[in-house]
């Protein structure tokens, strides 16, 4: 049975009305699940218009009532994570249990949202000139937008809503139109919290709707995540139209493992950060740099633990490894594998081959060593269950090759010895690392992001800096002065 997936304008349900729609699948079976609506730009412009009456409303409530709305939330999102779980393994493929972490990792940053009492606190200076009080505030922006990828359909707008309503604004989610049935489910448990209709909008759709967010007036910033040439697109246009925008972008995530790491404390590890998820994650560790005489060893330990690993329907209790997104998807990425093997790499664990469900979108792991920098398989993000081991013969080479790669999102670091992981952090151009741990997506009250091509904008998604990205601050200086002494007094105004 094929579901109508529509938008969410002032609290309900609201079918499209542009007569486009695109097909939603269930990646493990191949099957159709699902019409989502594409919305038009009269249909985004009508629901940002709902957003703005409403955030003028929401801009007025108190800390302590946004406050309750989010504990609400949280509460409702932690008692039917499972619910939610099965719908994004439904349309992601991710196993349920890869689906629930997501889900946790979400509730983290709704958590820190219930705080925004504390978080809005601004500095106060009393008698910075005499009888004068100096202090600051931070207000809420008005409307503003997320536009987010497939392969986090819960987390990533978690990620940005929790802040962003909290701090006093209206959000307009534009869901990936891969898996969009995630971010309808939680616009209904917001409504259940007791967020005024209107606060939380979702409309559906592709570039058009993208485009018509990006230009419109009324909406005052716009959080993405996604991939690089996107993010760059929504950068550049959302700052050409005045808005302020954070975009993340695309990862090539590697491990640097030193020859005294615990061999198997590392395949382990790698083999986790690797595969999870089908390697559809943005902190997936796709490039394993292999420092002396530890090579051999590693590539022998991630070997023999790929056969161990199931792959299957993600539903299905026991399975590791799900689909992929899309059939496109999965062909694409085999074909990286192609040209790993066309150029040279060895292809020791050959997914193309393994002997996973023919229905759906899978591919089973592949593991390529020997692999270069000049590879495509190398230069290009894969975004699927594709390990490469590039071996080189010290740390110095090994900083190199991460420091020279376009992406910066994550990297880990595998050792026994704390003075070299602690050179690498201090040395590494990247914006999130791990010391012996694979996928160090910080916890919510630090901030998320990468450099170079990773994110464009200089804030970071989430905790602190997603407070400051979702207000904008307004210094008071103040005076109750005695009638009787005023005066006209031409000078600049001095504090002594
Ligand atoms: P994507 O860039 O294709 O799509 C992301 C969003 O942009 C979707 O909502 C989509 O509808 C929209 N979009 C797509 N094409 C567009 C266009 N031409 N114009 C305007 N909007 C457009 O990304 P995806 O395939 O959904 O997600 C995977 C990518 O996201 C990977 O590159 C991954 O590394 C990246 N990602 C990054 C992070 C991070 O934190 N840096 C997190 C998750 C995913």
């Amino acid at each position: 049975m094929s579901t109508r997936i529509s938008h969410w304008i002032e609290g309900r349900v609201v079918a499209g009305t542009s007569g486009r729609t695109a097909d939603v699948f269930n990646p493990a079976t191949g099957a159709v699940s699902g019409q989502v609506d594409l919305a038009s730009t009269a249909e985004v412009s009508a629901a940002v218009a709902t957003a703005v009456e409403a955030a003028k409303q929401w801009r007025s409530s108190s800390l302590s009532q946004r406050s309750g709305v989010v504990f609400a939330f949280r509460q409702l999102l932690h008692d039917r994570s499972d619910e939610l779980a099965r719908i994004i393994t439904a349309e992601h493929g991710k196993v349920h249990a890869d689906a629930l972490g997501e889900i946790a990792r979400g509730l983290e940053n709704v958590e820190f949202a219930a705080g925004v009492p504390q978080l809005l606190k601004g500095g106060f200076s009393e008698q910075a000139a005499t009888g004068v009080d100096v202090y600051n505030i931070r207000q809420p922006l008005g409307v503003v937008a997320g536009i987010t990828p497939f392969n986090f359909p819960a987390m990533v707008p978690l990620w940005m809503c929790a802040n962003a309503i909290a701090c006093g604004n209206a959000f307009v989610l534009k869901p990936s139109e891969k898996d969009p049935s995630a971010a309808l489910f939680l616009a209904q448990l917001w409504k259940e919290a007791g967020l005024p209709d209107g606060v939380f909008t979702v409309v559906h759709g592709d570039k058009e709707a993208v485009d018509a967010l990006l230009t419109h007036p009324d909406i005052a910033a716009v959080s993405f995540v996604g991939s690089t040439p996107i993010a760059q697109y929504i950068y550049e246009t959302g700052t050409a139209h005045g808005k302020r925008v954070q975009a993340l972008g695309g990862a090539k995530n590697h491990a640097l493992v030193l020859p005294d790491a615990d061999l198997d404390v590392a395949a382990d590890a790698i083999v986790s950060a690797a595969y999870g998820a089908a390697g559809e994650r943005c902190m997936a560790l796709s490039v394993a740099v292999a420092v002396g005489d530890i090579a051999d060893p590693l590539v022998e330990a991630i070997a023999v633990r790929l056969p161990k690993l199931v792959v299957g329907d993600g539903a299905e209790p026991g399975t590791d490894m799900g689909p992929l997104i899309t059939r496109e998807h999965r062909d694409k990425v085999a074909s990286y594998v192609d040209s790993g093997e066309a150029q040279g790499a060895s292809v020791v664990v050959d997914g193309r081959a393994a002997d996973v469900p023919t229905d759906g979108f899978f591919l089973g792991t592949t593991l390529l060593d020997h692999v270069t920098p000049d590879m495509t398989c190398y230069r290009d993000e894969i975004f699927g269950p594709v390990l490469g081991v590039v071996r080189v013969e010290t740390y110095e080479e090994g900083l190199e090759l991460i420091n020279s790669n376009q992406f910066a999102n994550g990297t880990a670091i595998f050792t026994r010895d704390g003075g070299a992981a602690r050179q690498f952090q201090f040395d590494v151009e990247v914006g999130m690392v791990g010391i012996n741990v694979p996928i160090p997506v910080p916890v919510a009250y630090y901030s998320f992001g990468g450099w170079k091509d990773s994110l464009f904008g200089d804030t970071h998604m989430y905790g602190p800096e997603g407070i400051n990205f979702y207000t904008r601050g307004k210094v008071v200086t103040s005076r109750w002065p005695d009638p009787a002494t005023s005066s006209v007094d031409l000078g600049f105004p001095r504090t002594r």
